[in-house]
């Protein structure tokens, strides 16, 4: 059985990629990026250990329910993951979902293969967006990117540079949960108050 080390999961979101996604955060990053937006997210300890297999199925209800068109993975530091997310990206591809990866590496670091699994997550990613936050050149022209530096790269033929610029409509998403909890997601952060 293969597992993921989970920090959150939003099962639809319009604000983490193009169209109604399932967004799901790893826990874990090796980077200490000044002012990261999600510092809980950083230690490398388990924290919702989930089994992949769950998961897919739960991704695969999220398609029926909410229609989504594709997931998103965000963290912590996906690539950290790879292997275990590979596997999940390349189930979301058989069923016709897309796959969106943020990454605090650049894309050429990724293709050194220095992360175990990163050829074949890579294999199953439509859309990359990469590099470290840079809180002092804050992004506000382009859609889910944190800061000016971070960069789209394209890995298949299904989208292109035309969902980049904000034109209208919401960029975070505020819900409360049965237990009374509240949280936000949406640019760039993912929140619980
Ligand atoms: S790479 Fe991303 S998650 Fe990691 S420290 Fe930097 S901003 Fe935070």
């Amino acid at each position: 059985m293969a597992w993921l080390n989970l920090a959150a999961v939003v099962n639809s979101t319009e604000v983490e990629g193009p169209g109604t996604r399932t967004a799901i955060w790893v826990q874990g990053c090796l980077k200490r990026c000044p002012s990261c937006c999600n510092p809980d997210f950083l230690k490398v300890e388990p924290a919702n250990v989930v089994d992949i297999n769950q998961l897919k199925k739960q991704i695969e209800l999220n398609k029926s329910h909410f229609g989504i068109e594709g997931i998103t993975l965000l963290g912590g530091e996906p690539v950290l993951q790879a292997p275990g997310l590979s596997e999940l990206a390349q189930f979301a591809h058989s069923i016709g979902l897309s796959v969106m990866l943020f990454t605090g590496y650049k894309l050429e670091e990724l293709k050194e293969n220095k992360f175990n699994g990163i050829d074949k997550l890579l294999r199953h990613v439509d859309i990359v967006v990469d590099g470290e936050f840079e809180s002092d050149i804050i992004e506000q022209n382009r859609n889910w990117v944190g800061s000016k530096n971070q960069n789209f790269h394209y890995l298949s033929e299904r989208y292109d540079e035309a969902i980049e610029p904000i034109k209208e409509g919401v960029i975070t998403e505020w819900r409360i949960d049965p237990e009374g909890v509240v949280s936000a997601n949406g640019i760039p952060f993912i929140v619980k108050v």
